[in-house]
């Protein structure tokens, strides 16, 4: 039988089949998935093969291949990993411009993050029943930046309910992660979206890991409507993954789109001459912020060169 992996405790894994049915299940013998040490051979979002034992426990034999995961480091010695999550649809990062403030560098790092994973990302700016006209003006700029880019942004009021039919419609039968520093409305937002979650236990599960937990475990939510949103303490460190300098350019599309004309092949568009990310740059056809926030990320990897 398959199953989809919504609940992930220690080597108990909460394996919903096609009916709808959920079946506790362990993992058969020890089998391992080539290529990546991790702690946990098996995620939530994972799509597993399992039979049910005399017990009624599933045995789980097989995971199908994923389309992406997202991984953290077991401890800071470790050379293992833990899968916090696989095959994610969507990742949603929600700010605001001024409640509190976000920065471009913040914006811009969850979402080379997110296509360092192969994740597709969009933005929410929410709050905007507070916004005024000067902030109105900037979130539209926000907006216009990022879409262009290829990044869809949604403008919404958790408290209002403004945007927030047109954002369950964007999760429907989808597998969603939600994102975004504490005090932007997260807790609230998943409110809207979920009212009939059962809120004692899992929206302050998902609006407040605020790191308490040493392990880590994941779940994810089912949409009255369908689809899922993934809960995972892990999310915090969403923009902190390392890059390689020579990969960076890779995971800002703009520039990446642009640098097969450059006139060397491993440009950095950082100094050479002839390099149409720069012209772009000088042109406005690449925003500044944008700009600066590449040169953040390749400085960073450069730092962690002498580190290592
Ligand atoms: P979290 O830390 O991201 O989970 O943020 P919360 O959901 O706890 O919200 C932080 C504060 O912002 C609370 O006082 C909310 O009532 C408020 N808030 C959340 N969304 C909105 C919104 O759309 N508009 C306004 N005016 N306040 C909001
Ligand atoms: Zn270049």
């Amino acid at each position: 039988m398959n199953g989809l992996v919504i609940k992930n405790t220690g080597s108990w894994y909460h394996v919903e089949t096609a009916g709808g049915q959920v079946i506790e299940s362990k993992i058969k013998g020890n089998f391992r998935i080539k290529g990546i040490r991790t702690t946990n051979p098996v995620a939530v979002g994972d799509v597993v093969h399992f039979e049910v034992n005399a017990e009624g426990f599933g045995m789980i034999s097989k995971i199908e291949p994923r389309r992406n995961y997202i991984i953290r480091k077991a401890s800071n010695l470790s050379k293992q990993s833990h899968i916090l999550a696989a095959n994610i649809d969507q990742v949603f990062l929600i700010v605001t411009v001024n409640y509190p403030e976000v920065s471009t560098t913040f914006i811009d790092r969850f979402l080379v993050t997110a296509e360092a994973y192969s994740i597709p990302a969009k933005l929410i700016f929410n709050k905007i029943d507070l916004y005024n006209d000067d902030e109105n003006r900037h979130v539209n700029a926000l907006i216009h930046l990022y879409e262009t880019i290829g990044y869809p942004s949604y403008r919404i009021s958790a408290t209002t309910g403004q945007g927030i039919e047109e954002l369950k419609e964007l999760l429907k039968d989808k597998i969603s992660l939600f994102s975004g520093h504490s005090g932007v409305g997260k807790s609230t937002c998943i409110k809207a979206i979920m009212p009939e979650l059962d809120l004692k236990t899992a929206a302050i599960s998902l609006a407040h890991n605020k790191g308490m937990h040493t392990t880590t475990f994941s779940e994810m939510f089912p949409l009255r409507g369908g689809g899922y949103v993934i809960d995972t303490p892990g999310v915090k460190g969403f923009g902190t993954i390392d890059i390689g300098k020579n990969e960076a350019s890779h995971f800002f599309p703009e520039i990446f789109k642009l640098s097969k004309q450059c006139r060397f092949a491993n440009c950095t568009h950082t100094h050479e001459p002839d390099c149409a990310a720069l012209r772009a740059v000088e042109n406005h056809e690449i925003s500044q912020s944008r700009y600066q926030s590449y040169l953040g990320i390749m400085n960073d990897s450069e730092e962690g060169k002498y580190r290592t």
